[in-house]
């Protein structure tokens, strides 16, 4: 960069909007699992969209790439700059803009960290159910470019469904104005939508309308014991008949997922008396009015799909059903070391993937553990291995990309996604082209280049063009 470009980006980005301070700059530069790693001797840090649209006009001038970046809890890696890119953080960016009760639609800026978008829904008496673990400290702008997903996505869907409207930064520091509380609006593309779950690569995100919901006012909360994922699926479809689809969340864990949990969490305890090979915890959510702990019951009692069930009589257990599934990745962890997978089937076909797919692993790495466990009622399980007990850790882990086919293959093969939530980024950048068609490539790369004809925008993410 000249010294010319690089006074010319500190002007467009306002006195306290950028730093090259290593120091200040370092977290940015690193993956929170320290998976990625990358380096930049920029970080600019602007405070509005007008300044978020100087600084890009003058990328794209001088051909400096940039890597926007939320609150840096990406899992694939999108949002590092691994080429002294210039990072871009939207974490300035953090004002609640307008609400609008009658449309049920709050306006936030991308920097705002989604727990506060969740604080924001409920101080107007709304609520906003996208959920996830990272929740306290991503922002909603990177939830929007990774296009996330969570626990709610059964009852109210992906992060693009929340969406009503969006302003974006183009390339070239025009601002695209899409910023609409309407419910409907036929009046040509849905441009928002391209740059959901673009993880930065069509525009940057600077702001969202995003749709809110009546507060769940009463809850029921189940941890139910079942005997395979066969019978997961089928009490899906039970639960939601019998409650008429109020279901939000059905995940699903295996035993050996619960063995971790208790062993290397400190206060978890399997909650039901005897061991059973599959479990579901499931929650539905309604209004005040609505009695659901004792539909629960009556629908759990008498579903023969069902070996034991608890159903949470108070907050305080409804969370510890919860910490359960919640500690999974971190029990797994603890455990040693794992190869994982975040991948989805249509719900009806997860059973027979799930056989096929344990079947061709063990064949080519035999004593691996699998530990699947996820959001069965989306059709997306994590589908991760553990390593075989006293097997050796990085012979195991050499051997990630070997499987990671394996299971890739055979999700293509049931005509699932290998990525159900997670994104591209840097990590399945490169296995895309085996599993999308010519054309489906052509038009992403087409997109890419109309928007972003100079490759600014996080270049060598998601697409190679
Ligand atoms: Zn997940």
């Amino acid at each position: 960069m000249t010294p010319e470009t690089l006074a010319r980006l500190k002007a467009a980005a306002g006195s306290n909007g950028f730093s090259e301070d290593p120091a200040e700059i370092a977290p940015h530069l690193e993956e929170w699992r320290s998976k990625y790693k990358g380096r930049s001797s920029l970080l600019l840090k602007p405070a509005t969209t007008a300044a978020v649209s100087a600084v890009l006009a003058v990328c794209n001038e001088a051909n400096t790439a940039v890597v926007p970046q939320g609150g840096n809890t990406g899992l694939v890696g999108a949002q590092i700059p691994f080429d002294g890119e210039v990072v871009l953080s939207l974490a300035r960016m953090n004002k609640v803009r307008a609400v609008d009760r009658d449309a049920h639609a709050l306006t936030v800026e991308a920097g705002v960290i989604l727990a506060s978008v969740h604080k924001a829904a409920a101080d107007t008496g709304l609520y906003f159910p996208l959920s996830l673990a990272a929740e306290g400290s991503a922002t909603i702008g990177g939830n929007l470019s990774t296009n996330a997903g969570g626990v709610a996505v059964l009852r109210y869907g992906m992060a693009r469904d929340l969406v009503l409207g969006l302003e974006v930064v183009l390339a070239d520091g025009r601002v695209l104005d899409l910023l609409r509380t309407l419910r409907k609006d036929n009046t040509g593309y849905d441009l928002k939508q391209l740059f959901i779950g673009a993880e930065g690569t069509l525009g940057v995100i600077t702001a969202a309308t995003l749709k809110l919901f009546p507060k769940p006012a009463h809850r029921a909360t189940a941890f139910v014991a079942i005997p395979s994922p066969e019978a997961a699926v089928k009490l899906l479809r039970e639960m939601q008949e019998s409650t008429g689809g109020l279901i939000s969340a059905f995940e699903i864990m295996p035993r050996i997922g619960i063995e971790f949990v208790t062993a290397h969490i400190p206060a978890a305890r399997d909650p039901l008396p005897n061991p059973s090979p599959w479990y579901v915890l499931i929650e539905a959510t309604s209004a005040a009015n609505f009695d659901l702990t004792t539909l629960f019951e009556a629908a759990l009692g008498e579903s023969p799909l069902v070996t034991d069930a608890v159903i949470a009589s108070s907050d305080a257990q409804r969370e510890t059903l919860w910490a359960l599934r919640e500690n999974m990745s971190e029990a797994q962890k603890r455990e040693g070391a794992s190869i994982k997978h975040d991948v989805s089937v249509p719900v009806g076909a997860i059973p027979a993937f799930l056989e096929k797919a344990m079947a061709a692993v063990a064949k080519v790495l035999p004593g691996a553990r699998p530990v699947s466990f996820g959001h069965i009622g989306d059709g997306n399980i994590h589908f991760n291995f553990s390593v075989p007990k006293d097997g050796d850790p990085e012979a195991f882990l050499a051997r990630w990309e070997e499987i990671q086919r394996v299971v890739h293959d055979t999700v293509y093969e049931f005509h699932g996604s290998i990525s159900a939530e997670h994104g591209i980024g840097i990590q399945k950048r490169d296995q895309l082209p085996r599993y999308k068609s010519a054309a489906e490539l052509d038009v992403m790369r087409a997109l890419k280049r109309m928007l972003d004809p100079n490759n600014i925008l996080n270049p060598g993410k998601m697409i190679v063009v």
